[in-house]
C-alpha cells in the first residue's frame, strides 16, 4: 500500500484510510449497526456481526496499524481489555516478567485477576538487564515493558529486551501509552506487540476510553482476534471515530506537548522548591541515553517532588492549580495534575509503591498544548 511509505506525520492522517466506497465520504462513516445483511447464508460483504469486525473499528485498526509499523492492529473497549487479551495468550504455570514501575491497573489485573488463574508475574527493575535474566527460566513466556515508566519516567531499553526476548523465546510486549508512536515505534526496535491505551495521546481529548494492539506477526494477530472476539470487549463504532479523529491531529498535538513538557520540566528543575524532577529529557536522567536513541523527542510526562515531600503539602499544591485540572489520566489537550500515592497507583500497596520510589510527595504532570506562560505561572503561584 502507497500511503503506508509515507512518512509518520501523513500517515496520522492517511494511513490505512481509503475514501468510504459507498458514497465518497473522506471519514469514515459511523456504522452504527450490530449486524449485516446477507444474501445467502453465508455470503455477505465482509462483515457479519460487530463483536467480530465493524467497518468503522477496521478504519480504526487499519491507521493504528499503520502508524504503529505493524501489519495488523485490533482495537479493545479500553486499555485494560487489550492487556487482558495479551494476557489470556498464556497458560496456567506461565511466568512474566515485568516492570516494577508499573500503570496501577496493569499491576492490578496481573496479580489481582491473572495470578489467580496461575499465571506468575515478577516485577523486577528493567533498567537492569541482569535483574531480568535471573527471573528467566522454562516457564517465562512474555516480557512485558512500559516505557517510559509511570510515574517515574524511567527509560527501558527496549531493543536490549528484544534480543534477550529472542535469544530466550519469549514474547516481548511493550505498553506504548507514555510515548505514542510519535515518539518511539516498538515494532521497529524488534518488539512483537505494542499495547495502547489509546484514551491517552492517541484519541488525545480526554473524550473517549479505548485500547489496541498493534503486531506484526499474522499467526499472533489471528490468535488475539480470537481472543477480541471471544471475550468480546470491544468498542463501539462512535468510539472508534473518535480515536480516528484524535490520531489525525496525533503530531501536531504531540509536537506541542513536547514543545510545552521541555519548558516545564526546566522551570521546575530550576525551582528552588523543588527537590527532584522526573523527565527523559534531562542530561542527567540515568536513562537519558536510551532515551535519545530510542525516542524522537521526551515528551510531555513530568513528575516532581516539592522540598517539603509531604503527602500534604503534595495534596495542597495539586488542589490550588487553576490551569492544570487535577483528575486521573494524560495525553489530552488539556493540563492535568496528579497525586499518583492516592489516584492512579492507589491499588499497589503503600510497601510496594514506596519501594518504587512512588512516595506521597509524587506529583505528576501531564503536560498539555496550552500557551506555556499560562501553564508556568500555574505552577508558580501554586508552589507559592
Ligand atoms: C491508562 C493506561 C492504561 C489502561 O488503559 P485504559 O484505557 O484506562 O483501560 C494502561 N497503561 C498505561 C500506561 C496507561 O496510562
Amino acid at each position: 500500500m502507497a500511503k503506508d511509505k509515507l512518512k509518520f506525520n501523513s500517515r496520522t492522517i492517511h494511513g490505512g484510510q481509503e475514501p468510504d466506497k459507498a458514497y465518497g465520504s473522506v471519514m469514515p462513516p459511523v456504522y452504527l449497526t450490530s449486524t449485516y445483511a446477507q444474501s445467502k447464508p453465508g455470503a455477505h460483504l465482509g462483515y457479519e456481526y460487530s463483536r467480530s469486525h465493524n467497518p468503522t473499528r477496521t478504519a480504526l485498526e487499519q491507521s493504528l496499524a499503520s502508524i504503529e509499523s505493524g501489519n495488523h492492529a485490533l482495537a479493545f473497549a479500553s486499555g485494560m481489555a487489550a492487556i487482558d487479551a495479551v494476557i489470556k495468550l498464556l497458560s496456567p504455570g506461565d511466568e512474566v516478567i515485568s516492570t516494577n514501575d508499573l500503570y496501577g491497573g496493569t499491576y492490578r489485573i496481573f496479580t489481582k485477576v491473572f495470578a489467580h488463574y496461575g499465571v506468575k508475574f515478577h516485577f523486577v527493575p528493567m533498567g537492569d538487564i541482569d535483574e531480568v535474566k535471573k527471573h528467566i527460566n522454562n516457564n517465562t513466556k512474555l516480557l512485558w515493558v512500559e516505557t517510559p515508566t509511570n510515574p517515574l519516567m524511567q527509560v527501558i531499553d527496549i531493543k536490549a529486551m528484544s534480543i534477550l526476548a529472542k535469544e530466550n523465546q519469549l514474547m516481548l510486549a511493550v505498553d506504548n501509552t507514555f510515548a505514542s508512536p510519535y515518539l518511539q515505534r516498538p515494532l521497529e526496535l524488534g518488539a512483537d506487540i505494542v499495547m495502547h491505551s489509546a484514551t491517552k495521546y492517541l484519541g488525545g481529548h480526554s473524550d473517549v476510553v479505548l485500547g489496541a494492539l498493534v503486531v506484526h506477526d499474522s499467526e499472533l494477530a489471528n490468535r488475539l482476534a480470537f481472543i477480541q472476539n471471544a471475550s468480546g470487549a470491544v468498542p463501539g463504532p462512535m468510539d472508534a471515530f473518535l480515536v480516528l479523529r484524535g490520531i489525525k491531529t496525533l503530531h501536531v498535538r504531540m509536537q506541542r506537548h513536547c514543545e510545552n513538557g521541555r519548558i516545564v520540566a526546566a522551570f521546575l528543575k530550576g525551582h528552588p522548591q523543588i527537590q527532584k524532577v522526573y523527565w527523559p529529557g534531562f542530561s542527567d536522567h540515568p536513562n537519558h541515553e536510551v532515551a535519545k536513541t530510542q525516542m524522537d523527542d521526551f515528551g510531555g510526562m513530568i513528575s516532581f517532588v516539592h522540598k517539603d515531600s509531604s503527602l500534604e503539602k503534595a495534596v495542597s499544591i495539586v488542589s490550588s492549580l487553576n490551569v492544570f485540572t487535577l483528575a486521573e489520566s494524560l495525553g489530552g489537550v488539556e493540563s492535568l495534575a496528579g497525586h499518583p500515592a492516592s489516584m492512579t497507583h492507589a491499588s499497589i500497596p503503600k510497601e510496594e509503591r514506596e519501594k518504587t520510589g512512588v512516595t506521597d510527595g509524587l506529583i505528576r504532570l501531564s503536560v498539555g498544548i496550552e500557551d506555556s506562560e499560562d501553564l508556568i505561572a500555574d505552577l508558580a503561584q501554586a508552589l507559592g
